[in-house]
């Protein structure tokens, strides 16, 4: 536990927010309580109204009432009553290898309140050194946490189970990096950031197995009650992770979504996505596709990550042993993931094609698009948005999705299937029109934008990731005055690089 004294709170006329802090009554064994390093003349970079609104039911003038300094507290220079900051400490598996105690080593948990769906967490990214920041300065870059704040944001809209993001603050406080940059912290909400490593920590690094157990009975009682009721609640808890990580990853290849680090400290226990960083959407499909620049064996590569999620939750279930009966209780606990994802996916994927029914060769019809995708190199987003304009009518103008596709004979062999099987189900097509875009973004985080908004930022105007936000949170809706963002990726973008470094 820190000595240091906490800043002052800032009292005038605090929010009326219920503090609530569960995680914090967990004990010393959990966390080290200690001030946030904040960020010197700090500004606004942005702030998300929709996750204040619906996360924490803040008022839309929240982040400039001047009694409540919200600009100070998320800046990590002050605080609201009953604020408690933290860093937890767990451990991990990074890149397929035991790394030992890592912990919050740049994140500071704030407090816990009691939102219009339920308690948030509250966690400020880049306040500052932690016991746990081992070699790292404690500081977040500008760059790194508007990619975080934006990819939040629009994988919520999405419908992708993630952490929100309330704001970023920036500072001219100099980062060193590759080059200098300046500091920033980007405010994150969530239910619960327990991870995997959590638990593998109080196994492995602390062998302290009734830490272990207090962990455990934690999120089942404040986060998966309906585990309680089950016969071993440890193994339900091991269980409802399996499931929620299958649809997470259904929601991730559904989407083209590629997290880029997908190590067990990054795992959420809750099934959210967690920890943005080198992430990247697909444009060109290509199932090989690395998007974080310092994976160099492609472990995290796209079409891995279901596996590498499976890997996680087996390492997940070895923490968890010591609550568990046996190994075939962990076993069995794991088991549904097998058969789980692919049925989510295949639904998914079924949902992205329009298909009201279900079919044994539905697979082959999906695996025959994304083969063709794959050869050509069709951008993944736009060809199942233009997908959705498909007619099935003879003679049908199909032109703008088969004009994504280099091997036009082959795309018609495929188009002539689906043809088939849609009328086959007596698909009506502009009704399949409607469906199609509610489950096919035309706007998604493509690197190259938030690259734009980011070059913006760093030369001091905010505005772009204001506006690509906006744009971020209406991912299915057709917004003409938008439509550049919807555009292939310029051809700078595929130089982008994206790397840890964050
Ligand atoms: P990540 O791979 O980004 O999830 O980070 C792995 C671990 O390194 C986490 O425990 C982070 O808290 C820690 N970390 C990352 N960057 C820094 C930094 N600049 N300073 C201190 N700790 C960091
Ligand atoms: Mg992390």
């Amino acid at each position: 536990m820190s000595a240091v004294p906490l800043p002052p709170a800032v009292s005038a006329e605090p929010p009326p927010l219920r503090v609530r802090n569960r995680f914090a009554s967990l004990g010393p064994s959990f966390f080290t309580e200690l001030p946030a390093q904040g960020l010197p003349d700090p500004h606004w970079v942005a702030v998300s109204q929709a996750c204040a609104r619906d996360e924490l039911g803040l008022p839309d003038d929240w982040a400039e009432r001047e009694s409540w300094q919200a600009l100070q507290v998320f800046s990590g220079n002050a605080l609201w009553p009953g604020m408690r900051p933290l860093a937890s400490v767990y451990s991990g598996h990074q890149f397929g290898v035991w790394a030992g105690q890592l912990g919050d080593g740049r994140a500071l948990w704030l407090a816990e309140l009691e939102g219009p769906q339920g308690p948030r967490e509250v966690q400020i990214k880049g306040s500052g050194l932690t016991p746990y920041s081992r070699m790292g300065d404690g500081k977040a870059v500008l760059r790194s946490s508007i990619r975080e704040f934006l990819c939040s944001e629009a994988m919520h809209a999405l419908g992708v189970p993630t952490t929100r993001a309330l704001c970023v603050t920036g500072s001219p406080q100099p980062v060193r990096r590759e080059t200098i940059e300046t500091a920033a912290v980007c405010t994150r909400v969530a239910p619960s950031f327990i991870r995997f490593g959590h638990f593998e920590h109080f196994t492995h690094t602390a062998e302290d197995i009734e830490a272990l157990r207090r962990l455990a009975d934690f999120v089942i009682d404040a986060h998966l009650p309906e585990c309680r009721d089950a016969a071993q609640p440890h193994a339900a808890l091991l269980e409802t992770a399996a499931r929620r990580t299958a649809e997470l990853m259904a929601h991730w290849q559904a989407v083209g979504f590629c997290h880029g680090v997908m190590n067990t400290d990054n795992m959420s226990i809750l099934g959210l996505t967690i920890d943005y960083g080198p992430f990247g959407f697909l444009d060109a499909f290509d199932p090989g596709h690395v998007c974080n620049h310092s994976d160099h064996q492609g472990r995290y590569a796209f079409a891995r990550q279901p596996n590498v999620a499976f890997w996680n939750l087996h390492a997940l279930a070895q923490a968890l042993m010591p609550l568990l009966s046996d190994a075939d209780e962990a076993q069995a606990a794991l088991e549904p993931y097998r058969t789980l994802f692919p049925r989510a996916l295949e639904a998914r994927m079924r949902a992205k094609l329009g298909l009201a029914t279900e079919r044994d060769d539905d697979r082959e019809l999906i695996d025959g698009l994304l083969k063709r995708m794959a050869e050509d190199h069709t951008d993944f987003s736009i060809a199942f948005r233009a997908l959705s304009s498909f007619g099935t009518a003879d003679g049908a103008d199909n032109r703008t999705v088969r004009d994504l596709f280099l091997d036009r004979e082959a795309f018609d062999a495929w188009a002539a299937r689906y043809r088939d099987r849609l009328r086959a189900e007596h698909s009506d097509d502009a009704a399949r029109a409607l469906a199609m875009k509610r489950v096919n973004p035309k706007y998604i985080l493509r690197n190259h934008l938030a690259q734009e908004a980011i070059h913006r930022a760093q030369n001091g105007d905010f505005t772009e990731v204001q506006r690509l936000l906006k744009v971020l949170q209406r991912p299915y809706d057709e917004q003409p005055e938008h439509e550049a963002y919807a555009a292939f990726p310029p051809d700078w973008a595929q130089h982008i690089e994206v790397s840890c470094s964050s």
